[in-house]
């Protein structure tokens, strides 16, 4: 039986599905089991950020699975401590403490929990259009995929990006936290301002809340600088982390400055930090820093951006690039042409109706960038 078969008897539906197999990967490069070769700009939705089947992260995995997958967190481990004392010392000043867990919306979660026990509060401040994901906390603080599951948390208020007498009005003696993205993701690619963000930081500091951070989709190295906020010099409370952390493989962490409390059995996770994740998060990371993938998301982002608007098709509204994190604003519906692009083989994502959100692996060649621009050339211009 094919993979097709045996998702459609099996699976509980939960995606709409592409017609598509696949079977391996390469760098930015993925394969239907053909043998047709697409050209990945979703990554997994931004996971893949290292690149498909890379090497440091397949060894570094494949030695610690003969050694030591999983370790409780009643006991210590070489892998966990090294792997927090790598995100502390590479995160903003003032995150000093790390919560290790399995996803992004685990992150949020436990987040959102932390900011309830320090602040001894339960609001939540979170702004439109924003994703933070889906289990039922960390949806509360989402602007969509809500509806079905009301009702959810009771104290969130969500607020327009950008608006700072809003956000003013919003944070006061009732709110836990603020929860921003530095780009928002799923709700188009656009960018904070830092006007914005320095004032959110004064509110919660005025009004005794906590900045939550989710860099779950901007951090490593995918906005061209390792954690996104580093472009505003901010100090969160909270850097919520997953997607790109550990080379594809699941984790996802929350890093805290001191004042974070969380306290013993307050907060837990069966696989949180283990031995497994915890080496290809290492090998991950010491990959971006060694090859600079930064650097690369930054050149990369701005190859592509030129190359792309040199001659705008006229259904293009607006490109917002940062780094390798892009999003083409259409006139209209984005799907058809996603599907037009997927003929061309070439996988990109949606972010809401009107966008073509790409997210490569940011070890995409620039020969790659220049098919992927000349298949959204073609497919736009149709
Ligand atoms: C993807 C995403 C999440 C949820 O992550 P999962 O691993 O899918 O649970 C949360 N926040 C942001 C900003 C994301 O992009």
């Amino acid at each position: 039986m094919t993979g097709f078969q045996l998702e459609d008897d099996y699976a509980l539906e939960v995606y709409p599905r592409r017609a598509i197999n696949i079977v391996r990967g390469q760098d930015a490069s993925l394969w239907d089991d053909k043998g047709n070769e697409y050209l990945d700009c979703a990554a997994g939705v931004g996971v893949a950020n290292v690149g498909h089947a890379n090497m440091a992260v397949a060894e570094a995995l494949a030695r610690q699975a003969k050694t030591l997958i999983t370790c409780p967190g009643i006991l210590y481990n070489d892998q966990r401590g090294r792997l927090m004392q790598k995100l502390v010392e590479l995160s903003p000043s003032g995150l000093n403490r790390v919560f290790l867990c399995n996803s992004g919306t685990e992150s949020v979660e436990a987040a959102i929990k932390f900011a309830h026990k320090t602040s001894g509060r339960t609001g939540l401040v979170a702004a439109m259009r924003g994703f933070h994901g889906r289990t039922l906390g960390a949806l509360s603080a989402t602007f969509k995929y809500r509806d079905a599951f009301e009702p959810l948390l009771p104290d969130c208020a969500f607020v327009p990006l950008n608006n700072i007498d809003k956000l003013k009005k919003a944070v006061n003696e009732t709110t836990a936290a603020v929860i921003l993205e530095i780009v928002q993701g799923e709700g188009g690619v656009r960018l904070v301002e830092a006007d914005y963000l320095a004032a959110a930081r004064r509110f919660c500091d005025e009004q005794g809340a906590l900045l939550i951070i989710d860099e779950v989709q901007t951090g490593f190295c995918r906005t061209g600088t390792l954690f996104a906020c580093e472009r505003f010099d901010l100090e969160p409370d909270m850097l919520c982390l997953a997607k790109g952390i550990a080379g594809g493989v699941p984790m996802g962490a929350v890093l805290c400055t001191d004042r974070v409390q969380a306290g013993i059995g307050v907060h837990g996770s069966t696989f949180g930090g283990n031995p497994l994740a915890c080496a290809a998060a290492l090998a991950a990371i010491d990959f971006m820093l060694d090859h600079d993938l930064a650097a690369s998301a930054r050149d990369k982002g701005k190859y592509f951006l030129d190359r792309f608007s040199g001659k705008l098709p006229a259904r293009v509204r607006e490109v917002r690039q940062v780094g390798l994190m892009i999003g083409i604003e259409l006139k209209e519906k984005a799907t058809p042409y996603l599907k037009a692009l997927l003929q061309r083989r070439v996988l990109a994502l949606p972010a809401g109706p009107t966008v073509i959100r790409l997210l490569p692996p940011l070890v995409i060649t620039t020969d790659q960038l220049d098919a992927v621009v000349e298949a959204l050339h073609a497919v736009l211009s149709d």
